[in-house]
């Protein structure tokens, strides 16, 4: 494998980064996972601001240009011959003196990473996958934003880590005052009496990528979408529950906790225009 090291590609047996890197050490650094289809990743301009802001937000200097990154981005991926493949950008805060002060002067890491996409089951798509509601709690914007895509990710790992004690595939996160969030790696929506609900970003969520695509496609498809702050009383009310990623795009839920749901007409239909949509673009 071949990965982008700061301004090159290597060989992946020469892609090391330090052990003093603040990514390492602090999870001090910020990244995007995104999916190519045909060679070409989808939304690519969307993640690479996407990635400016979260890094904007820490104080993280970006080492090249949104534009190098693209052409960065492109090279790894030529470089593996992918057409079908999973991509995670990734900066970190890179090596400094040593404290923990992020005021001091450091050199960034750049790592572009490009693998063959393993894709999921597709009986995870047919019948839908299992979450628990996890204790958890999303972090609170005033402690660690979750609109900051960073590599601190220890509150959704322990959440998952739930989910898989549990035989789930994953948990629901609720925000510290008890509404629905989202999942450790994904975005939550439910129907209810035909209207499509998903957790505004004021409750303290990441803005994915996939649940702005999606909730634009429903606009167009006529389904009314309402963003809001919901209890989980909500949620386990809905007729259909789905998440949303860029990797697995739409995927159906089959229960919350003892909650059983079956997967839905929506789902299926914004499953299906999200594949139109990639495919135009790819
Ligand atoms: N929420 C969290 C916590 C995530 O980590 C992710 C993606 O990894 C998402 C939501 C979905 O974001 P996107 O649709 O941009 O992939």
């Amino acid at each position: 494998m071949q990965v982008f090291l700061n301004d090159k590609l290597v060989p992946e047996s020469d892609a090391r980064v330090s052990v003093l890197d603040r990514g390492f050490l602090y999870g001090d650094s910020v990244f995007e996972t995104l999916r190519a289809y045909g060679g070409v990743p989808f939304m690519l301009s969307t993640h690479l601001r996407r990635l400016a802001r979260s890094a904007d937000a820490l104080g993280i200097h970006i080492p090249i240009s949104i534009d190098e990154l693209r052409s960065a981005v492109m090279s790894t991926l030529e470089a593996n011959s992918l057409k079908s493949a999973y991509l995670r950008v990734m900066v970190s805060r890179g090596v400094g003196p040593p404290g923990f002060d992020p005021t001091a002067d450091t050199t960034p890491t750049l790592v572009v990473l490009a693998r063959e996409l393993s894709p999921y089951p597709d009986e995870m798509y047919t019948d839908g996958v299992k979450l628990i509601v996890s204790p958890v709690r999303r972090n609170h914007p005033q402690a660690l934003d979750p609109s900051i895509k960073s590599g601190n990710f220890l509150n959704n790992i322990l959440a998952k880590a739930d989910a898989s004690r549990a035989g789930a595939y994953d948990s629901v996160m609720l925000s510290i005052e008890g509404f629905v969030a989202e999942c450790t790696s994904s975005n939550i929506f439910f129907a209810r009496d035909g209207v499509l609900h998903t957790p505004s970003t004021g409750v303290g969520i990441l803005d994915g990528i996939t649940r702005g695509t999606i909730i634009a496609q429903a606009h167009k498809l006529n389904i009314q979408v309402r963003e809001g702050k919901f209890a989980l009383r909500a949620l386990m009310e809905a007729e259909e529950v789905f998440l949303t990623n860029t990797t697995m795009e739409v995927m159906p839920v089959r229960a919350v906790d003892d909650r059983t749901f079956r997967p839905g007409p929506q789902a299926k239909r914004l499953r299906e225009a999200y594949q139109a949509l990639v495919h135009h673009a790819s």
